[in-house]
């Protein structure tokens, strides 16, 4: 299968031609665990799923990287304000590792629910700060980087390509530049590598320039080559990280390496709340707990993502959400008829789906598209072919289209006491307990009711 992604880098979409043949390599940028991720977050991991999932799908073996930021990320992107983590741990009373682990740990469950396959390697970046003191010191004999009373700054100016990605331009950035904090950077862009810490930042590490924390971005320059190499393949993250973030990661990592280092740049574009901004402020980043408490599952949720293209913004509402759960229960429900026909289906028929769902996902991740054909695909005469090629391309879905409903037949008709027979039996027949299965057998009859085995349960209908 040829694949194709939109590059940022390029603003074209590509043809994917990995370093390694049989192996892609792939980094994303992952939580600042200072607070529990919202959905807008979950869609971003969503659309990292998606991209593994489709990898994997066309036959390559993927390592992927994502990282989890437990230090240096601080409130502004210019690199002043408070370490999120700290704000978060003075607030509430705790250290930034206790805070670290306990939102670590929902942020896992969150995507096993979501079904998102837990990247190869997830490292924090606490356990990596020797390797990013090297890529620091490498940049200030290289002449990239100064020192100032507060730190070590990358100087953009020294790269020439500094706004590839974004398309900034750097001369822009300095006339328009609002009074600077700092008045010992050079220029305005110019960004942290290393910020000296004040005695009361709890995490702090020895370093050649005394005691100090990393800053966010050499973060994941540090991880990305420690388990990646460099080049790798495909890097992603969400749209807010094209200015800043990302730009920076290729201006560090290219000048400590004297080469490029990221081949395809991909990103996500954001969920949106009732056509604005989420912020904490407004209160609509809801958390995936929430929803499930409002009755929405995860599955629901990964529906409600997969249904429009990663590069295209996502409304939040309720209504669209509801409408996504009925869409995705009504899927269940096809699958299910599909799968309890023992009619065939032309192999030629097949095929045609079969192509026209990876010519979807091969063009930079249609998903909304492969979801097309595959709603085009259930209308087809009930047959059971139908529900194991949606099945195959589950793959892709990851929405749980293996695990169906139970028939409808069996709760229509009969009557409570008849079916708590039958489920009885169903028990007894999986405990082997013939005896017993023929006995309910009995009172089944005896109601009125036959009852047949089936694959996944049993059938009631009136005798
Ligand atoms: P953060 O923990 O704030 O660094 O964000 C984690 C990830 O979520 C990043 O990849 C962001 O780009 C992404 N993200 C943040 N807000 C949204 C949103 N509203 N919609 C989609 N992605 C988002
Ligand atoms: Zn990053």
């Amino acid at each position: 299968m040829d694949l194709k992604f939109y590059n940022t880098l390029t603003r074209k979409k590509e043809d994917f031609v990995p370093i390694d043949p049989k192996l892609v390599r792939m980094y994303s940028c992952g939580p600042t665990v200072y607070n529990y991720a919202h959905i807008g977050n979950m869609r971003a991991y969503v659309f990292m799923d998606t991209l593994r999932r489709v990898l994997t799908y066309a036959g390559y073996k993927v390592k992927s990287v994502m990282n989890i930021t437990d230090v240096g990320h601080l409130l502004s992107d210019a690199d002043d304000g408070e370490d999120k983590m700290e704000k978060s741990a003075r607030e509430q009373k705790k250290t930034p590792k206790e805070i670290a682990d306990a939102i670590s740990a929902q942020f896992f469950d969150d995507l096993k629910a979501l079904n998102i396959n837990r990247p190869t390697v997830t490292p924090k970046a606490t356990d990596n700060i020797p390797e990013m003191i090297e890529i620091v010191v490498a940049l200030l004999e290289k002449g990239y980087a100064y020192e100032t009373d507060d730190g070590i700054y990358f100087s953009v100016e020294k790269f020439p390509r500094y706004g590839q990605l974004s398309g900034i331009n750097l001369d822009d950035q300095k006339s328009g530049a609002r009074v600077e904090v700092n008045d010992q950077k050079r220029h305005p862009a110019d960004f942290a590598l290393w910020k000296k810490a004040q005695p009361n930042h709890i995490q702090q590490w020895d370093s050649p320039w005394g005691m100090g924390f990393p800053g966010w971005h050499i973060e994941c320059t540090a991880m990305s080559n420690k388990y990646l190499g460099s080049p790798f393949d495909i890097h992603t993250g969400g749209i807010d990280h094209i200015p800043i973030h990302h730009e920076n990661e290729i201006a560090q990592s290219e000048c400590w390496l004297d080469k490029k280092c990221v081949n395809y740049w991909m990103h996500g574009e954001f969920m949106l709340f009732d056509g604005g901004k989420m912020s904490k402020s407004l209160g609509n980043c809801y958390l995936l707990s929430q929803l499930n408490e409002m009755g929405y599952s995860a599955m629901d949720f990964r529906y409600f993502c997969l249904n429009t293209h990663y590069r295209q913004k996502l409304n939040f509402t309720f209504d669209t959400l509801a409408a996504s759960k009925t869409a995705y229960n009504r899927l269940l429900t096809l699958l299910r008829q599909h799968f309890d026909s023992d009619v065939r289906t032309e192999e030629r028929v097949l095929k045609a789906f079969d192509d026209e769902f990876n010519a979807a996902i091969s063009d930079d991740l249609n998903v909304p598209m492969a979801l097309g054909v595959l709603w085009k695909m259930l209308k087809l005469p009930k047959s059971k072919d139908v529900c194991l090629l949606a099945q195959k391309w589950d793959a892709v879905f990851g929405l749980n289209l293996d695990k169906l409903p139970q028939p409808e037949k069996q709760q229509v008709n009969a009557p409570q006491e008849v079916i708590d027979l039958a489920e009885e039996r169903l028990v007894a027949r999986k405990n082997k307990d013939w005896a017993k299965s023929d006995e309910l057998r009995a009172k089944i009859k005896a109601s009125g009711y036959d009852v047949k085995d089936t694959a996944t349960g049993y059938e009631l209908s009136k005798s």
